[in-house]
């Protein structure tokens, strides 16, 4: 089968890959309808050293089962489900408290020994535990928002929750990427009720306008702190969300929450800079977020997709086949997509 490998920075290939096989017998082998590219893959394909083997890439999927090992129950062959960037058991500690991403038996797509997303097949490991079926046709116009439940949405969903955004609230929302705008639109489904985005790319800025956003702050450091607080009486945000990942856009979050307020951060961090808990201690803001365990949230959040109430797939501005990936990743690279969609 073909699959997409990564070979160091700005050096991704669609080669020629082992199948998708069986190897465990809560395994199952998903044939993938639709993937995308992730925020988070463009950090690899900046940076990553020169790899001949290379590594296999992209965790985001939905797909027709196409078979399953003897001890696989919930699914069955035909079934159109939706995967979480990773996997997990759904039975252990962790697991059943929501936190699947810690799952005793869990892992990431594209890790030594496991399928990539952006590939013609992956074999998913603890099958029953780690898919979602769809309740739709293969061919739904709605599969795209659905795919956002693997991932982009889920994230700016736990980056709202973590920063305890309740009805009423100020939102502030930094960054403006697929997670960005995506973190807008939780929190908009959460009843904030002014929101404002910090972001200066007006095509992305417009969606999260149209996603609920109220404001918009183009200024970044100091003077973006400085226009929240004259936007909110001098006081900050309730509730901040971190869409960025870096040490500059997490320390600007910090500073933008109201005293009381909380941070929720889900950029996966890339220095660990910026930090200084000194800046919030006296004004009691508190951090909460990390890695998202989509799992848990996707049964909340698929009935607003499958109503129509929200429409997360609107972050896909850019459709490919396979062969098309590499210059997916450019497109985004060089911000002139905001997510690449791909259809194996
Ligand atoms: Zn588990």
């Amino acid at each position: 089968m073909r699959a997409t490998v990564i070979h160091g920075a700005g050096d991704v290939r669609v080669e020629q890959v082992a199948d998708a096989a069986l190897l465990e017998p809560t395994d199952a082998i998903v044939r993938v309808s639709l993937t995308c590219v992730c925020g988070s893959d463009l950090w690899p394909y900046k940076s990553m050293g020169a790899d001949e083997q290379g590594q296999r890439i992209g965790h985001e999927f939905i797909g027709v089962v196409e078979e399953t090992g003897s001890a696989v129950t919930g699914l069955q062959r035909g079934d159109l489900v939706v995967s979480p960037f990773t996997y997990s058991d759904g039975e252990c500690e962790f697991c059943r408290e929501s936190l699947h991403t810690s799952c005793v038996q869990g892992g990431i797509w594209g890790s030594p020994g496991n399928d990539g997303a952006q590939g013609e097949a992956v074999r998913v490991p603890v099958a029953d535990g780690t898919l979602v079926k769809l309740p739709v046709e293969p061919d739904d116009a709605l599969l795209p928002s659905l795919l956002t439940l693997a991932d982009v949405f889920p994230t700016g969903h736990h980056a709202a929750v973590s920063a305890g955004v309740r009805k009423g609230d100020t939102v502030a929302v930094v960054g403006d990427g697929a997670v960005g705008v995506s973190g807008v639109l939780a929190a908009s489904r959460l009843g904030a009720e002014r929101i404002v985005i910090m972001g200066r790319h007006t095509d992305r800025t417009d969606l999260a306008r149209e996603f609920g956003a109220t404001d918009v702050i183009p200024e970044r450091g100091a003077e973006g702190v400085e226009r929240l607080r004259e936007l909110t009486g001098g006081q900050g945000a309730h509730a901040v969300l971190e869409c960025v990942g870096t040490g500059d856009s997490l320390s600007m979050a910090l500073r933008l929450a109201r005293d009381g307020g909380g941070v929720g951060y889900v950029g996966v961090p890339q220095d660990g800079e910026g930090v200084d808990v000194r800046e919030i201690f006296m004004r009691n803001v508190a951090l909460g977020g990390g890695v998202c365990p989509a799992r848990a949230y996707i049964e909340e959040l698929m009935p607003d997709v499958l109503s129509g109430k929200i429409q997360p797939g609107r972050v896909f501005d850019h459709t490919t086949d396979l062969d098309g990936v590499p210059e997916g990743y450019r497109r985004m690279a060089d911000r002139e997509s905001l997510k690449t969609l791909v259809r194996p």
